[in-house]
């Protein structure tokens, strides 16, 4: 495959060029598209983020990094990664010397995320990492500050950002559908199986909440469009269960908004929730579930009437969506809809939330 340098691509090649490629020069050369280290070779990079790589226009999977050298094989083998582009953690910051990688994607254990985003933008190379962003408001501004230092972009892994329900159920709600927003009801659990780095806090730096609960979170700052001014939290967990030994099992958390609506929302690793619902003067709009991997279902109640809401097949999923979004991010030098700020913006919530629990009382919200 022909291939383009990283200076060429940052300094000064239009979008059209890059992305409709180097086929008009070469001939039968494929387009460039920008081009993604996954750094860990665990459950969500392997099953979901890199075969999705085959639905992107724009993006596409060009090295490894993993501490298990089996796995360097097998997926550099299944997805024709040369050894080249095959990373250990050791050997990680060799990465700065492969111009075929553009962007780092960090898909580590939680507290690893801010030690491989701020060398990988060290490395001169742009960030995309997962959710939660890291386990502290600290780290979170220590990684905008190392990609701002850089130059280079940070993007959160919200992938609900890029699915048409969710983007749908945002319109509807900002846009007063179903009345202005009152309430918002947010729902998401699952039981946790024991003998994971989720249950061990060095790793994880929380439970539930940094897993599964930042998505009612984040949910009620993308329907609402507001940042929470303050937060009641109370949160139950059973010591004596071998899972919650060091982090906790479940949360309820209520969200005060500067325009006076609440968010009611639960976290749990100890039953299954994933929903939401958005309820207005006139109604409510329903999601459940609302963040899988796939088959969201949407509802909606208005002047008494309840309809179900379906969209027609999506031509790319939420998985390349976000992909493809990074990429095209790069080319045009816009600014992610989830940037590193997105994923700080959640961390203070989450901070508060914890010492809202522990002090048993209400605690404001810093900006
Ligand atoms: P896994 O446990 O399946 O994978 C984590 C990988 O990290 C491991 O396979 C391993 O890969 C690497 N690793 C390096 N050091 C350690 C360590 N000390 N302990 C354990 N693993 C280590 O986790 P997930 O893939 O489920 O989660 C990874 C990240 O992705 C988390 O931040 C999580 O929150 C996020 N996530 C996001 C989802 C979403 O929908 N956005 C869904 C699921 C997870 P290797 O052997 O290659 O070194």
């Amino acid at each position: 495959m022909a291939t383009t340098s990283r200076r060429e691509i940052l300094g000064g090649l239009g979008a059209g060029m890059v992305l409709a490629g180097m086929a008009t020069r070469a001939g039968a050369a494929p387009a460039r598209k920008i081009g993604y280290a996954i750094v860990g070779l665990g459950s969500y990079a392997t099953r979901q983020i890199m075969p999705n790589f085959a639905g992107c226009e724009h993006a596409r999977l060009v090295a490894l990094v993993s501490g298990t050298p089996a796995k360097l094989d097998q997926y550099g083998a299944q997805y024709g990664i040369a050894a080249t582009h095959r990373y250990s953690y050791a050997d990680f910051d060799r990465i700065r010397d492969n111009p075929d990688i553009d962007v780092v994607y960090v898909v580590l254990p939680n507290s690893m995320h801010a030690e491989y985003s701020i060398r990988a933008a060290q490395a001169g190379k742009h960030v995309m990492c997962e959710k939660p962003m890291a386990v502290s408001v600290a780290e979170c501004e220590a990684m905008i500050a190392a990609c701002r230092k850089a130059g280079t972009k940070l993007m959160i892994g919200y992938r609900s950002r890029f699915e048409p329900y969710n983007r749908l159920a945002i319109e509807l709600a900002r846009g007063g559908h179903v009345g202005p927003t009152r309430l918002i009801t947010a729902e998401h659990g699952f039981p946790a199986r024991p003998d994971q780095w989720r249950l061990d806090r060095p790793l994880s730096g929380g439970g539930s909440m940094m897993d599964i609960g930042i998505y009612s979170l984040n949910a009620a700052r993308y329907l609402t469009g507001e940042e929470p001014v303050s937060v009641s939290a109370v949160e139950t967990t059973d010591k004596a269960d071998p899972r919650f030994k060091t982090v906790e099992d479940r949360i309820s958390f209520l969200l005060r908004f500067p325009s006076g609506i609440v968010a009611n929302c639960i976290s749990s690793y100890s039953s299954s929730h994933n929903g939401y619902r958005v309820i207005g003067t006139q109604g409510w709009i329903d999601m459940e579930p609302a963040t899988p991997y796939q088959g969201q279902s949407m509802s909606i109640r208005k002047d008494g009437v309840t309809t179900p809401r379906t969209l027609p097949p999506a031509a790319k999923n939420q998985f390349a969506g976000q992909l493809d979004h990074m990429a095209e991010c790069i080319v045009n030098g816009t600014t992610p809809i989830v940037p590193g700020e997105e994923g700080l913006a959640d961390m203070r919530v989450i901070e508060a939330i914890y010492r809202s629990a522990a002090e048993r009382r209400e605690v404001a919200i810093r900006a």
